[in-house]
C-alpha cells in the first residue's frame, strides 16, 4: 500500500515537472515566433504544443508524432516552393514590376483628378478622371491575365502601397491646392510623367498584349496633357512649359497631334 501511494506521488511529480517543462517550452516558442517565416510558423505553432504533451505522458508515441510533424512541415514547404515556380507566368522581373507601378500610378491620376475636380469644380479634371478609370482597369486586367497581386485592389483615394507614388501625391495635392492655375499644370505634369513612364516600360517588353496596352495608354496620356496645357492657357493665358519632358519631345506632342494620332479625336465626327 505505501508502496503503490510513494509510486502515485512520484507519477504525480513527474507529471507536475512535466506540466512545467510544457509550459517553459510553450514561452520560449512563443519569443521565437515572431522570428520564423509564416509557412514554419505555422507548422510549429499549431503542433509543437501536443506533441510536447505526449512526449511528456507517453514516451513511446513520440516518434510516431515526430514523423508526422517532419512530413507535415515537409509537404508545406513543398507546396510553398512549387508556387514560386508557377509565379508570376513567364514574364520578367522588370515588366512585372511595370505593370504593378503603372497600376498605381493611373490609380494616382484618377485620384488627384478627382480631389483636384472637388477643390476647382473643373469638368476637365472630372472628364479625365473616368480616362484614368479606364487606364486603371487595363492594367488590372493584364495584372489578372499574369496572376500578379494587384496593389490597387482595396487602397482607398490618396493611399498607395508605392512609398515614391505616395510621396508624389501628396506634393502634388498640396501644389494643386494653390490656385486653378497649379492645378492645371499639376495636370499637366502627371501627363508627363504618365509617357515617360509607359515609353520606358514599353521599350522593356517584347509581349504584345502589354504592348498594346502601353500604346493605347500614351496616345491617351498625350491626348490628357494637351487638354490640360490647353485649358491653362484658355482660363489664365499661361504657356506651359515642360516639367518632366524635355522640350522638343513635349513640342511633338503638343504639336504633333494629327500626324501621331491620326486614329484620335481628330477623326471624330
Ligand atoms: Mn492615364
Ligand atoms: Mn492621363
Amino acid at each position: 500500500m505505501k508502496n503503490i501511494n510513494n509510486h502515485k506521488i512520484k507519477i504525480i511529480a513527474v507529471l507536475l515537472a512535466s506540466i512545467f517543462l510544457l509550459g517553459a517550452c510553450t514561452l520560449a516558442d512563443q519569443d521565437d515566433a515572431s522570428k520564423i517565416p509564416q509557412v514554419e510558423d505555422e507548422a510549429i505553432s499549431d503542433e509543437e504544443p501536443e506533441v510536447l504533451a505526449e512526449e511528456a505522458i507517453e514516451t513511446l508515441e513520440v516518434v510516431e508524432t515526430d514523423d508526422l510533424e517532419e512530413d507535415q512541415i515537409a509537404e508545406t514547404l513543398d507546396q510553398a516552393s512549387t508556387e514560386q515556380v508557377n509565379l508570376p507566368s513567364g514574364l520578367t522581373d522588370d515588366e512585372v514590376a511595370g505593370l504593378i507601378y503603372m497600376r498605381e500610378e493611373e490609380k494616382l491620376a484618377k485620384d488627384v483628378y478627382l480631389g483636384l475636380y472637388d477643390l476647382w469644380g473643373l469638368n476637365t479634371f472630372l472628364n479625365i478622371a473616368g480616362s484614368e478609370q479606364t487606364h486603371m482597369d487595363s492594367f488590372k486586367n493584364l495584372l489578372d491575365m499574369f496572376d500578379i497581386e494587384d496593389p490597387a485592389d482595396t487602397s482607398p483615394t490618396g493611399v498607395f502601397v508605392n512609398e515614391d507614388l505616395q510621396n508624389l501625391y501628396d506634393d502634388l495635392m498640396a501644389v494643386g491646392a494653390q490656385s486653378l492655375g497649379d492645378s492645371l499644370k499639376v495636370g499637366a505634369a502627371i501627363e508627363e510623367i504618365d509617357i515617360l513612364d509607359l515609353q520606358e516600360n514599353l521599350e522593356l517588353t517584347q509581349n504584345a498584349e502589354i504592348r498594346r496596352v502601353y500604346q493605347n495608354l500614351l496616345r491617351g496620356s498625350e491626348n490628357h496633357l494637351r487638354a490640360f496645357t490647353s485649358t491653362l492657357e484658355r482660363q489664365t493665358g499661361e504657356i506651359y512649359e515642360p516639367q518632366y519632358m524635355s522640350q522638343p519631345d513635349y513640342d511633338s506632342v503638343v504639336t504633333g497631334s494629327s500626324s501621331r494620332n491620326g486614329s484620335g479625336r481628330g477623326n471624330r465626327p
